[in-house]
């Protein structure tokens, strides 16, 4: 069967990355089976620790265990130190990484080809905090992380130069370029709380959950903005995961066409 690998969150049972990892090994030849693993929510460690102990060679980690994975690892790289999140894990080392901001910020860049200065992050869990130091780096000039619970929102913005938080009651009026939906609104076909007047018609409506018109992209598009979904992100950032556990990088494009295509 190879090498074995999982996503570990809860829920899992709507994911694509099994699909996406699966196309990956074919491309590339590489012997790996990728599965989901279900974890109870006052279980995380344990059920790792299992699958290690099975044999497991490396996890992606999904909400709501991405501070918790973080707190797991023996060793990080820089940039899930600044996020304080881990989505990949290499089981042999204990090390942690966040591959969610550059998994963005490429498929903003490689294939939405939307340039962005001023940016709106809706949330403040594990998938904001994976991407606020990528989008900095990536050129945006200020990020303002907006969120239900604003202290959240206000303490990770405070690790940012260039970062404002606040809640959605409180948002600046800014020229966004770019809007991310963070939330796990959509999930639950709920929608964060801003008004209408940000999505302006060069706007970027991007929402990180996939494969469903959330309410969050129904309203950027009838207020004329362009939107996306998140699968671009999920491809790419399953791409720098199998890249970590694999040293070998996959090409992301057909894989995305043909989930667009299905
Ligand atoms: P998380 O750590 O559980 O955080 C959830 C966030 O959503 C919090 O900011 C929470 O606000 C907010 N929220 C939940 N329900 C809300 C509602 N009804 N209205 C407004 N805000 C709400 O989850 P996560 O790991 O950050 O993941 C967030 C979403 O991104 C998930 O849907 C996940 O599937 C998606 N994601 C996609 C990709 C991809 O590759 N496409 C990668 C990562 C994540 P409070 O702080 O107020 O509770």
């Amino acid at each position: 069967m190879g090498d074995r690998y999982a996503l570990i969150g809860n829920p899992v049972a709507h994911s694509k990355s099994p699909l996406i990892h699966a196309a990956f090994a074919r491309a590339t030849a590489q012997d790996l089976h990728y599965g989901l693993i279900e974890a109870p929510l006052d279980g995380f460690a344990a059920t790792v620790e299992r699958f290690r102990a099975a044999g497991g060679r490396g996890l992606n980690v999904t909400l709501p265990f991405k501070q918790e994975a973080f707190a797991l690892c023996s060793r990080v790289s820089e940039r899930a130190r600044i996020a304080q999140a881990v989505n990949t894990l290499v089981l042999e080392t204990g090390f942690g990484d966040n591959t969610d901001g550059i998994g963005l910020v490429r498929d903003l860049s490689q294939n939405l080809k939307h340039e962005f200065s001023v940016v709106l992050l809706l949330g403040a869990g594990g998938a904001a905090q994976g991407v606020v130091g990528a989008l900095l780096e990536a050129g945006a000039r200020r990020v303002v992380i907006a969120n239900r619970t604003g202290s959240r929102a206000r303490a990770l913005a405070e690790r940012f130069p260039g970062a404002l938080g606040c809640d959605f009651d409180s948002l600046p009026a800014e020229p966004f370029d770019l809007i991310v939906n963070a939330t796990s609104a959509g999930l639950t076909d709920e929608a964060p709380r801003v008004p209408a007047s940000v999505f302006r018609k060069k706007v970027l409506a991007y929402d990180m959950v996939y494969g469903r018109e959330t309410p969050f992209l129904a309203a950027a598009r009838s207020a004329g903005a362009r939107t996306c979904d998140g699968l671009g992100m999920l491809v790419e950032q399953a791409a720098e995961s199998f890249f970590i556990w694999r040293g070998v990088r996959p090409q992301t494009r057909p894989v995305l066409e043909k989930l667009r295509g299905a």
